[in-house]
């Protein structure tokens, strides 16, 4: 039995949970991210197979006709999925794993892997939100109001999550990702271990 866990993280369209993960990772090199499948066309700065593998929409459909999502979505227009095989390969070599997708998607890996552990990330306020989309400057107009609106629909999924992280101020929130995953390590059913060999020592 492996301690490995299964982070899932998910919360509107610039949110900043882009950023959040990269510090993260930084700062937790056995930590393995998903990387992702879609069908929406790379953004600038992009690379196949590091921020996304992008496939076309017959790529994407033969994947899910041979089972290969853990599980997958249609996002803003766009299909998304998490490729099952790396995923399940890392948690079973004893390392965590961390998942990047939305709402549709968290709740589909909560069925099929309950152990997960799920954390909502929130903007401080939708006018902040909107700013950030905006900032970032890659959507158009019609996109920004598009994933206004769905983030307000996203964030009724809340309760759906074990935890939530408000990212008002970046390292106060990767501090608090990070201390959600630190502590779901020192859970006492995951204590079989230790306890065993404190048995065996007494
Ligand atoms: P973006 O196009 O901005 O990179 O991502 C749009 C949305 O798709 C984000 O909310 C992101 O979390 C979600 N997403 C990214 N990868 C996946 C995935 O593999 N599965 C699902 N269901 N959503 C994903």
């Amino acid at each position: 039995m492996s301690d490995a866990k299964l982070f899932v993280l998910s919360g509107p369209s610039g949110v900043g949970k882009g950023t959040i993960v990269s510090e993260i990772l930084k700062e937790d090199p056995d930590l393995r991210l998903s990387v992702s499948a879609t069908t929406r066309s790379p953004r600038k700065g992009e690379t196949h197979g590091v921020s996304y593998y992008f496939m076309t929409d017959g790529e994407f459909r033969a994947e899910i006709e041979k089972g290969g999502f853990l599980e997958y979505a249609d996002v803003h227009g766009h299909f998304y999925g998490t490729p099952k095989a790396p995923v399940l390969a890392e948690l079973a070599r004893g390392r965590d794993v961390l998942l990047e997708i939305d709402v549709q998607g968290a709740m589909q890996v909560k069925k099929s892997y309950p152990d997960g552990i799920f954390i909502f990330i929130l903007p401080p306020s939708l006018a902040e939100l909107r700013k950030r989309i905006e900032n970032r400057g890659t959507e158009s107009r019609e996109d920004i109001e598009l994933r206004l609106g769905k983030a307000v629909a996203e964030m009724s999924y809340l309760r759906h999550y074990e935890y939530f992280v408000v990212n008002e101020d970046l390292n106060q929130a990767v501090e608090d990702v990070r201390a959600v995953m630190r502590s779901e390590h020192s859970r006492i059913r995951d204590a079989e271990k230790i306890l065993k060999k404190i048995e065996e020592e007494s």
